[in-house]
């Protein structure tokens, strides 16, 4: 047996509508700007723009029903809600029409953001790490398996701030779709059972404050809660 120095962390994992196992985590991917309208609203032009990437680190993976403390260095939180793939097969260099069959679950996530930071980043070409990858960075509902609920290509994406609705979108919207997100993202990386793929957020992003209760739904798929606390 392996000795370590200092105990391995436990490992990052997702629960399973109607199941007692949960779904190990190793890597986190995020797909930018997939909505039309909120490419928009972030100064881009979705239309000729291939999809891009960035990375949550597993261990910044928070549960749906959490309360998140308010991000650390920041003055403008802000929710993203997004659909999330998680792969069950090995995915490398698939057509968009293989890519389909290695997506094994699908579940509501928020991709928190310091928009702050990520837009300082932006504006001197750094990168967004300290934008988007941070403790509780990656919030995520029950992973909800394609077997039960399909493969879902339209459907209301949905979140609430203190039951006000903030965003609201269509996964029909998405400029690129999963099975195209997954394929292009299996031309760089050897994808399989672990990765999980955040595939962009609609129109309507904004900031949270300490006390807020966001509460958000992609019809067929499920739902998500986040409490945020005070900074800690
Ligand atoms: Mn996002």
């Amino acid at each position: 047996m392996t000795a370590y120095v200092f105990d391995p962390a436990p490992q990052a994992a997702a629960s399973v509508r109607g199941s007692a196992q949960r779904y190990a985590v190793q890597r986190i991917f995020c797909v930018g700007r997939n909505y039309a309208a909120h490419a928009r609203e972030m100064g881009g032009d979705p239309e000729r723009e291939p999809p891009f990437f960035f990375n949550k680190t597993p261990a910044h993976l928070v549960s749906s029903g959490v309360t998140l403390p308010y991000a650390l260095e920041t003055r403008d939180l802000q929710h993203e809600i997004e659909l999330v793939v998680a792969l069950g097969q090995p995915a490398f260099r698939v057509t968009p029409e293989q890519a389909q069959d290695c997506v094994w679950a699908y579940a509501c996530g928020l991709d928190m953001t310091r928009r702050d930071l990520q837009g300082a980043a932006k504006k001197k070409g750094q990168p967004w790490a300290f934008g988007k990858d941070f403790e509780g960075a990656a919030v995520l509902g029950e992973l909800v398996p394609a077997h039960q609920i399909g493969h879902p290509a339209r459907g209301a994406i949905e979140l609430a701030v203190n039951g006000t609705r903030r965003q609201h979108g269509d996964l029909a919207d998405m400029v690129w779709r999963v099975a195209e997100v997954v394929a292009r993202l299996s031309r760089y990386y050897h994808l399989g059972p672990g990765d999980l793929i955040y595939t962009g957020t609609p129109e309507g992003v904004g900031p949270v404050q300490p006390g807020d209760r966001l509460t958000g739904r992609i019809e067929g798929v499920g739902e998500i809660e986040l409490a945020i606390g005070q900074s800690q």
